[in-house]
């Protein structure tokens, strides 16, 4: 099975839909076994729905500990390739952009196909967790003194810093 979705491969199929079954060892991603997705491409006239599942564990490092842990993956894609440039500033090109909230619609940018691994990383990268801790009895706290922590003035910007959960 090829690693790549041409647009008009979709529109050819039946339903216009194409079913993938895959397994990646995808690079940048410290995986113990390939990312496993599941993923159903529709066409939907200027859009192309990217919807499925993806699991695996990754090894992600403690960032209380340092120590090196398993991170089980299992979550659900839904997304948006537009066909055209849906957007004519040149800045914006090949960014991804949000049409209504937790829609986010990826420009194909005159692309005519949808490169699988590389919707396989992004979506892992984005749903690894932002606080990366080994687990409950992670002890590694000790290693950081309080007072050091309230003091450094490098800390002050992340108390302002909300961060949204994927899900
Ligand atoms: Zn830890």
């Amino acid at each position: 099975m090829s690693n790549v979705i041409s647009v008009e491969d979709l529109e050819n199929s039946k339903n216009k839909t194409i079913t993938v079954k895959t397994e990646e060892n995808i690079d940048g991603i410290n995986a113990l076994t390939p990312i496993r997705a599941d993923l159903t491409f529709r066409s939907l006239g200027d859009f192309i729905e990217v919807s499925g599942n993806v699991k695996g564990i990754v090894k992600l490092e403690c960032d209380l500990c340092l120590k090196e842990f398993e991170y089980k993956l299992d979550f659900d894609i839904d997304e948006l390739y537009a066909k055209h440039a849906l957007i004519e500033a040149p800045d914006e090109s090949g960014q991804e952009f949000e049409i209504k909230d937790g829609q986010f619609v990826t420009d194909l940018n005159g692309s005519d196909e949808i490169d699988i691994y590389d919707l396989l990383y992004q979506s892992v990268i984005l749903n690894l967790p932002n606080k990366k801790v080994c687990g409950i009895n992670c002890n590694g706290e000790d290693k950081f003194s309080k007072e050091e922590e309230m003091s450094d003035p490098r800390m002050d910007v992340f108390k302002n810093i909300k961060i949204e959960d994927n899900k």
